[in-house]
């Protein structure tokens, strides 16, 4: 059983394979146009149980916007695609 999951794309993970990123790096893709491309299946599920209608790109710039004051922990696929913006 792994210990840790990445905060993008929830795949699991080992301590040695978590990247830490800033929420700073997160934030300015984001405001850029970053959408992870691999986001969980049941990314979107919060906001039906909210009961709105957002698309995955909508729910993840709310997700960043939460957490832009905590560290991220990503794996090498998420940190790579991040890296391009
Ligand atoms: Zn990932």
């Amino acid at each position: 059983m792994s210990e840790y999951v990445c905060d993008i794309c929830h795949c699991p993970l080992t301590r040695n394979e978590i990247n830490a990123v800033l929420p700073s790096e997160i934030v300015d893709a984001t405001s850029a146009g970053f959408v992870p491309s691999n986001l969980p299946k049941d990314f979107d599920a919060m906001a039906r149980m909210l009961g709105v209608e957002l698309s995955n790109s909508e729910v993840w710039k709310f997700t960043v916007s939460n957490n832009s004051d905590v560290d991220w922990g990503i794996c090498r696929d998420c940190l790579v695609e991040l890296k391009r913006w």
